[in-house]
């Protein structure tokens, strides 16, 4: 017998007796089908008849149950307790299933609730944790409609958004400038006593305290300043802090160096953390914080971190698992047909700092990425390099947009920024040129689209400079004559508190070099808190940023800290963005956005005062999925007996992909928290859990359409159907469940 079934004998403990106790007491039909069936498969077949009859006039409830997507119909319009009956039927259907979940390492997790049920009903074993039964508990109320949906006014939306101050609020403005003053000091005192020695940031001896200030204070506003005294070490990073860090803490934090996890908090980025909490913003730095601080089981997974995203596996010559075909092991990263990353061999390797959920952990893991500044500068080879990375984007069909990232794009110096740009501008040209001598349908796709990915403009707006500006300016007037249309920096916001004067500088001078600046924001659980993300978004769109992603963080137990569940994202999409939801009038006029980037905050302002909205809802709610492409499409299938549910994603049907998922299954997911404990952890952070209890009933979801603004101008030219770089291997394809 597999170790997965031995489990069934552990007795659950007194808590899950007495949670199992009221789900019994709640619903008399559910004891009476568990307590007359003599073993498990019984009690599926009986639960099953019980909720078929239930919906047996409900064909919408049953169209969806049996055909979803294909039957027309929107989860929307279904009533809620329907949602409930179809889960139920969906756990039945799936009972037994085993899948290997990646948060234990690649251990066997099986899904089959109703068994565990009739296991704690009739022999108090199954081994089922509180977590399994609040959920089971919540689904039946919602089934028995004795939970509804809430629907919440405006003025409440805007109760919750006013919880969170931005870091445009003059008052938060006065405490950073204190805590810029406080970090100053220490360096300046370091500078003193020899601690630090540098060619560049050093006073001349006489100097008195006010005029070192002073000087420093200038430094400030350079951006190498802040990477020179960037924080590398739990100490300095306290003493930073003002020694505000609990032990607790701080044992984590030494953890963390010791298993070798980099540590990079550049001074200016720091300085947005409080370290003495206002009435008026407490837990407002919160998401800031949890970006900054590592978590214990980051520390307990660092070492056996697995790259979540599969397709980023590259083998040069041999397919990835999207099936494209790279020139090299690291430099390009391939989704889509239309689309390629291209991570420079330069500074851009490392970032401005490091996210303690980022995507690319694994890489930091490796020693990939990493924060060795110096050894990063780009060597001899890398021109040859780039011009032979560059001959894959012109020799391709479809490719028609470049993703420049890292790292961090923006880490790379001017003159390697200047360079790469410059080889895209005449890979793009001679790509152009070679369409005049191809036959109409056998035009291959021209570029369209550059975009650099950067968090520098949060972690380090200093680093916008106006020989960086001029450098972009240039390239777009250039590129634009050769039919490039679309240039944009997409940046990672995580809180309002990220939006400072200085923030809202850079973005200024980006934009008026005639780049849009998007946003990928990441849901973690400080971010998910209710109005969080609203707040975010309207100051944003405020200093003229778009939002363009809401991503559910990505990856396995060692994001546990910072994982909000995806039916989360899926409620805050529909109980809340909603407030920024546009006529379809309004949509049309979100195409012209990125086309008059100069003027971008004026348009975004006529449309909000248009619709009378704080904010344009222009972000999809999304999750990366380990496979191919982004998706919140999907269906809770299953639950492990820890509570932790298993969730079965489809493609997002409304974009191109490569066509190896037509081979593919669908992609299992299995949350590395359970609802219960996400409940906990915000009310931990202060919160009050009953404001978010409709959570429970957020089993489906489906993926939001993209914004025009979004998608590839049309092309004057009809491009070849052919796929070039691509080979799919003549097998079914695996996915996380096998
Ligand atoms: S900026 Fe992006 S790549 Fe860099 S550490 Fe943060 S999430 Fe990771």
């Amino acid at each position: 017998m597999s170790q997965i079934y031995e489990l069934d004998k552990i007795a659950i403990t007194v808590k899950s007796h007495r949670l199992l106790k009221v789900l019994l007491k709640e619903n008399p039909k559910l004891e009476e089908i568990m307590r007359g069936s003599k073993n498990e498969t019984e009690a599926l077949v009986g639960v099953k008849h019980w909720i078929l009859d239930q919906i047996k006039d409900k064909p919408d409830a049953i169209n969806y149950y049996e055909k979803e997507i294909e039957s027309g119909i929107s989860f929307k319009t279904l009533d809620w307790s329907d949602i409930a009956a179809i889960r139920i039927l969906d756990y039945i259907d799936n009972a037994g299933r085993e899948f290997i979940d990646l948060n234990l390492r690649g251990q066997l997790a099986v899904s089959n609730p109703i068994k565990l049920l009739w296991l704690g009903v009739n022999k108090g074993t199954g081994g089922a944790k509180p977590d399994f039964f609040e959920d089971m508990i919540h689904l039946f109320r919602q089934l028995m409609s004795k939970e509804t949906k809430k629907e919440y006014t405006r003025e409440q939306l805007k109760e919750w958004m006013d919880r969170f101050p931005s870091g445009l609020d003059p008052r938060i403005v006065k405490l950073h400038e204190e805590n810029r003053e406080r970090i100053l000091n220490i360096i300046i005192d370091k500078i003193d006593e020899g601690e630090i020695n540098d060619s560049k940031y050093k006073f001349d001896l006489e100097l008195g305290r006010t005029k070192k200030l002073e000087i420093a204070l200038e430094w400030w506003k350079e951006s190498t300043f802040h990477l020179r005294f960037a924080v590398r070490s739990p100490d300095l990073l306290n003493e930073f802090l003002g020694y505000s860090l609990d032990p607790d803490t701080m044992k984590i934090l030494y953890e963390a160096e010791k298993k070798g996890i980099p540590f990079f908090v550049n001074p200016y980025y720091l300085s947005l953390l409080h370290v003495r909490v206002p009435y008026f913003a407490v837990g407002a730095d919160l998401a800031i914080r949890h970006y900054v601080v590592y978590s214990r089981q980051l520390i307990d997974e660092f070492g056996f971190l697995i790259a979540w995203e599969k397709e980023d596996k590259v083998e040069p010559g041999k397919p990835n698992a999207a099936g494209w075909i790279l020139p090299s092991h690291h430099n390009v990263h391939r989704r889509y047909p239309e689309v390629a990353i291209l991570i420079p061999d330069t500074v851009g390797r490392a970032c401005g700092g490091l996210c303690s959920s980022c995507q690319r952990m694994y890489d930091f893991q490796n020693g990939y990425l990493n924060f060795n500044l110096n050894k990063l500068k780009p060597n001899e080879t890398w021109p040859e390099r780039l011009e032979r990375l560059m001959e894959y984007f012109e020799n391709d069909s479809q490719l028609r947009d470049i993703l420049i990232t890292g790292g961090d794009a923006l880490m790379s110096s001017d003159k390697s920024l200047e360079q790469i740009l410059d080889a895209i501008y005449r890979m793009a040209k001679r790509k152009k040129q070679k369409n005049t001598n191809r036959p109409g349908d056998k035009k291959y796709a021209e570029i369209k689209r550059i975009r650099l990915g950067t968090r520098l403009p949060v972690y380090l707006p200093q680093r916008i400079t106006e020989n960086l500006v001029s450098t972009l300016k240039s390239f777009k007037e250039k590129a634009t004559v050769i039919g490039i249309k679309q240039f944009v920096i997409q940046t990672h916001f995580e809180s309002p508190m990220e939006i400072t004067p200085e923030v809202e500088e850079a973005v200024k001078k980006l934009i008026n070099a005639g780049w849009i600046v998007t946003n990928q924001h990441v849901f973690t659980t400080a971010s998910s808190r209710r109005g969080h993300n609203l707040k975010l978004r309207e100051v944003m769109n405020d200093i003229g940023v778009l939002p363009y992603y809401t991503f559910t963080v990505k990856g396995y137990m060692e994001n546990y800290f910072n994982f909000a569940p995806n039916a989360r994202s899926i409620q805050e999409s529909i109980e809340e963005k909603v407030i920024g939801n546009l006529s379809e009038s309004s949509i049309e006029l979100t195409k012209n956005l990125a086309e008059d980037a100069e003027n971008i905050i004026a348009n975004i302002n006529s449309i909000r005062k248009a619709e009378n909205i704080p904010f344009l809802a222009s972000d999809r709610n999304v999750l990366n999925l380990p496979g191919v492409g982004k998706s919140l499409t999907f269906r809770v299938i299953g639950i492990t007996r820890y509570g932790r549910r298993v969730l079965e994603f489809q493609h997002d049907s409304t974009r191109s992909h490569s066509p190896i998922i037509e081979q593919m299954k669908k992609v299992i997911i299995i949350e590395s928290k359970s609802i219960s404990e996400y409940l906990n952890q915000l009310e931990e952070i202060g919160e009050n859990k009953e404001e978010y209890t409709d959570v429970y009933g957020y089993s489906i979801g489906e993926t939001e359409k993209r914004m025009p603004i979004y998608e590839y101008p049309e092309s004057d030219t009809s491009i070849t159907k052919e796929f070039t770089n691509l080979e799919i291997p003549d097998t079914d394809f695996a996915t996380v469940e096998d």
